[in-house]
């Protein structure tokens, strides 16, 4: 394919693109396949010889279309949501097209002094304390990860490497392996799974410590824990709290965790992942008060702020932490010839390569501003509430947990085996896709307001739905156990 071919091909592909979220609503949010449906519509081998592309356009509709979940969809309200604004599609494209890496400052500057300015435009719009700002303090800084479960584990290994640190200073002969069998780290039942996996890939021993009736992690949960762990001469090191869990949206206690943190040495890293993005609007910013006391914090612009996957926003109250913990010539690549010093980011992150993310991150907030991205966040809430009141006028139903933002957790008054069957035939149905979970033994359905597209008529649309899958509910009798389609994250 050369440029000429290259641009007629890249008309043709943005029209396939706007023509398909044009056209959105008119599709069902699930596809209707089974496992194992594309290898047979597909050869076994790649081809010797390179194809002409309208043969590869014609087997969009027929190969992949059929299998694609419409996640963009009016009718789509399972997870979270997953961001995806036209100016964050250029921004990719133009990432793609230059294909400059920026692992260090010198492997390509735009990439760095772009990610560097917008993670300070972020913060700035999320009101951080200045403590993360580059522009505001000499340690503070922000990196876009490619997602919120590498930001954990980055944050749980900066802290690990600390604490042997200091283990190892205050005791020569320790060998890390010794530290490594003694630390604890601490987050909340309720937390998404990304905090246990960054424990078990650093090798420590976590602990899920219960939340409150209100679905939030308290100070003096976390304070016995610790204590109990200290007895045993053991090492508290790290916190994986939460503002806005996935299962339902609760937001563990950060004024009581951070002092409980501070005062045992203890790295509070806040997952804000979805409800991050709230905290752009002055009325949600309360969320995340406390913030002070971290060390670090990650939410994802990919869920509910335009930007399309991916584009995780994490920030470290001290740089050197992070650059420090698995640095290889961390001071040799200094740029020298500057006054100012700008990070090298693949000592901040896993891989070494990175692509140019900041770019459609850029063109998102200069293209929406911040007031179009609070008006976003504000109709999606508003379109919440507007279910949360359906919800609410029918007593065969309870609300799980309050509403706050984007999701509704709710279910039918009595047994799981209801709500399963409610789910079920919901999921058979095909009209509206939403997906269930379980806090505690509860089984209950989440209702996520996630398409840009989603307005009040199709919130009337679901709730219509619902009620008549709950009617067929209401009427059987003996219940049958449909627990196939629980996601568990
Ligand atoms: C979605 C979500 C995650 C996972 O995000 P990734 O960026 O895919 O790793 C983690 N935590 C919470 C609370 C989430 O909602």
């Amino acid at each position: 394919m050369d440029a000429d071919e290259f641009r007629t091909r890249g008309r043709q592909m943005v029209d396939y693109v706007a023509d398909y979220l044009d056209t959105i609503d008119s599709r069902r949010p699930l596809p209707d396949v089974t496992p194992g449906y594309l290898r047979e519509l597909i050869p076994s081998t790649a081809p010797d010889r390179g194809e002409n592309f309208d043969t590869v356009m014609a087997d969009l509709d027929r190969v992949i279309m059929p299998g694609v979940t419409h996640w963009h969809s009016p009718q789509f309200h399972a997870y979270f949501p997953a961001a995806n604004s036209f100016p964050a599609l250029l921004g990719d494209i133009l990432s793609g097209g230059l294909g400059a890496i920026g692992f260090t400052w010198a492997s390509n500057p735009a990439c760095t002094e772009l990610e560097v300015a917008m993670m300070d435009w972020l913060g700035k719009m999320l009101q951080l304390p200045n403590d993360f700002l580059y522009s505001e303090s000499e340690k503070g800084g922000g990196i876009i990860q490619s997602s919120s479960s590498e930001s954990a584990l980055m944050a749980l290994l900066c802290a690990r490497t600390e604490v042997i640190r200091q283990q190892q200073d205050n005791n020569q002969h320790l060998t890390k392996g010794q530290v490594l069998d003694k630390l604890v780290a601490y987050t909340s039942i309720e937390s998404h799974s990304c905090i246990e996996r960054a424990a078990m890939t650093g090798l420590v021993t976590i602990r899920a410590l219960p939340s409150d009736e209100n679905g939030a992690l308290r100070g003096a949960t976390l304070e016995k824990a610790v204590q109990d762990d200290l007895d045993k001469e053991l090492i508290p090191f790290y916190l994986g709290a939460s503002i806005g869990t996935t299962t339902r949206c609760t937001f563990d206690n950060l004024k009581e965790l951070g002092p409980v943190c501070n005062k045992h040495k203890i790295w509070m890293h806040i997952d804000a992942a979805y409800a991050g993005s709230a905290c752009i609007c002055p009325e949600f910013r309360y969320i995340l008060d406390g913030v002070e006391h971290a060390k670090s914090l990650a939410f994802n612009p990919h869920k509910w702020m335009q930007v399309n996957h991916d584009c995780t926003a994490m920030w470290v109250k001290d740089k050197e932490l992070i650059e420090g913990a698995f640095h290889i010539d961390y001071y040799i690549l200094r740029q020298s010839n500057h006054g100012v010093r700008m990070p090298d980011f693949r000592h901040w992150q896993i891989p070494f390569g990175r692509r140019f993310r900041s770019l459609k991150l850029w063109f998102v907030l200069r293209s929406f501003g911040v007031s179009g991205l609070q008006a976003l966040i504000r109709k999606d809430i508003s379109l919440a509430k507007q279910f949360e009141r359906f919800v609410q006028s029918d007593p065969r139903f309870e609300i799980v947990a309050e509403v706050v933002l984007g999701l509704v957790c709710f279910r039918l008054k009595g047994d799981n085996s209801r709500n399963e069957r409610l789910n079920y035939l919901i999921h058979k149905d095909g009209r509206i896709h939403m997906t269930p979970s379980k806090v505690k033994d509860m089984y209950f359905l989440r209702f996520a307001i996630c398409s840009t597209r989603t307005g009040a008529a199709d919130v009337a649309f679901a709730w219509d739905i619902v009620r008549e899958m709950a009617d067929k509910v209401t009427l059987e009798n003996g219940s049958v156990c449909y627990n196939e389609f629980i996601d568990h994250d």
